[in-house]
């Protein structure tokens, strides 16, 4: 018998553990709350090794056993996944540190890492039949999502704060998207998509309200232990929803379970911004879970989240990993945004030169020592930000929620 395209065998809440179908659409768990995605790591063991794949194309569906889309003719592809990984020796010498990489995510698709996600729940409610997909953004997530529905030629309903940066409300509706602006904030637009989606058949992808987008993120996962041969000793990821770092983490799990690894982990370091950080606050303060932000802002749209649904899972991730979670001010984000673009080349967007400066804060306090292999995710392109590298007055516009 040929081995299956994918080994996935069930979805399981991620604070009860219950069982739930993985062959139907699902979004929340019966406790709402995120499901994740279980395979057969013992039986896909047997296959999936790293030498295994060497020779396929380097992209995020190299990894399709333990993904969960079933057949090949369902996933959709437009380059998404398989992103460099630079070595930033500029960077390196300026802080001290022997080995610094810069995982450059602006190179997917649409600019950003939010692709990796959005194709997999995507690729999972075309699989499923839906006539479309719904979702509230504020910032990269709409121009994913409407791609990727224009590739399986389904539907997609887009609901964006008004003031959210105009290159996003553009891209979606250039792919073809029915884009609503909402006076008010991404909860509203949240609120307005969770009532208009049911009525019209619609899968909902608002983050981790499905399992799909998880599963599309934790490749990155996979891709810096194949890129540097191991895995690092710190990782910085710039943090909103989580689906990133709570992917990565997920995908180091499945490792050693397929015997990749052992049990060594990299510190995963959460960076936020602090004009919204309610993850490191929950971290200082020993929380399990995160207390909703009032008045969130910061010009890096990624980190605008003012509470996760997947907080204790981030926070649960970061302590377990020996890791920390930091907030830096628009100012320094900014300032590293474009000191990281003069230094290796890499136009990266607000949300990686956040990284760049909680990485300056970890080697003064000595957290990060010269000899730490470190792994920085700029995870968009800076040419999506105009309005926030055009200066304080110009981003302060789009900086509120
Ligand atoms: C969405 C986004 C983030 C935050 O990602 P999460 O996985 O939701 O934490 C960071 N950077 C950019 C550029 C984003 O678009």
């Amino acid at each position: 018998m040929a081995a299956p395209y994918s080994y996935l065998t069930h979805l399981e809440c991620s604070k009860t553990g219950h069982r739930h179908d993985a062959f139907a659409p699902q979004n929340l768990s019966n406790e709402k709350h995120p499901l994740l995605a279980c395979y057969d790591l013992a039986a896909a063991a047997e296959t999936f090794t790293p030498a295994a794949i060497k020779d396929r194309p380097f992209d995020l569906w190299r990894y399709h056993e333990v993904l969960p889309i079933q057949e090949e003719r369902h996933c959709l592809k437009l380059g998404e996944g398989g992103t460099p990984l630079h070595p930033a020796p500029t960077l390196g010498a300026e802080l001290g540190i022997l080995e610094l990489l810069i995982k450059d995510e602006g190179m997917n698709p649409t600019g950003s890492f939010k692709d990796r996600g959005l194709c997999l729940a995507v690729s999972a409610a075309f699989q499923f039949d839906a006539p479309g997909i719904a979702l509230p953004s504020a910032g990269n997530a709409g121009g994913a999502a409407a791609a990727y529905a224009a590739r399986a030629g389904i539907e997609c309903v887009v609901a964006v704060p008004r003031d959210c940066p105009e290159v996003n409300r553009i891209e979606a509706s250039v792919y073809g998207a029915e884009v609503h602006s909402i006076d008010g904030l991404i909860s509203d637009a949240g609120r307005m998509i969770a009532e208009l989606a049911p009525g019209r058949g619609l899968f909902e992808v608002a983050t981790l309200k499905e399992p799909y987008r998880i599963e599309g993120k934790k490749t990155m996962g996979y891709e810096v232990f194949e890129q540097l041969g191991r895995l690092p000793d710190v990782i910085l990821y710039p943090t909103g929803g989580g689906t990133g770092l709570i992917g990565m983490w997920k995908a180091f799990d499945e490792m050693e379970q397929l015997g990749w690894i052992g049990p060594e982990r990299p510190r995963m370091v959460s960076v936020q911004s602090e004009g919204c950080a309610p993850i490191p606050k929950a971290f200082e303060e020993g929380t399990e879970a995160s207390e909703m932000w009032q008045d969130a802002h910061t010009v890096a749209s990624g980190l605008r989240v003012p509470k996760a649904l997947g907080d204790f899972l981030i926070l649960a991730a970061v302590r377990e990993s020996g890791g920390t979670a930091i907030a830096v001010s628009d100012e320094e984000l900014m300032r590293d945004a474009r000191r990281i673009g003069a230094a290796e080349g890499i136009f990266a967007a607000p949300e990686g030169g956040a990284c760049l400066s909680a990485l300056r804060r970890l080697r003064e306090s000595g957290d990060v020592t010269e000899d730490d292999t470190v792994v920085l995710f700029n995870t968009g392109t800076g040419a999506k930000y105009v309005e926030a590298f055009l200066g304080p007055g110009a981003a302060a516009q789009h900086a509120e929620l």
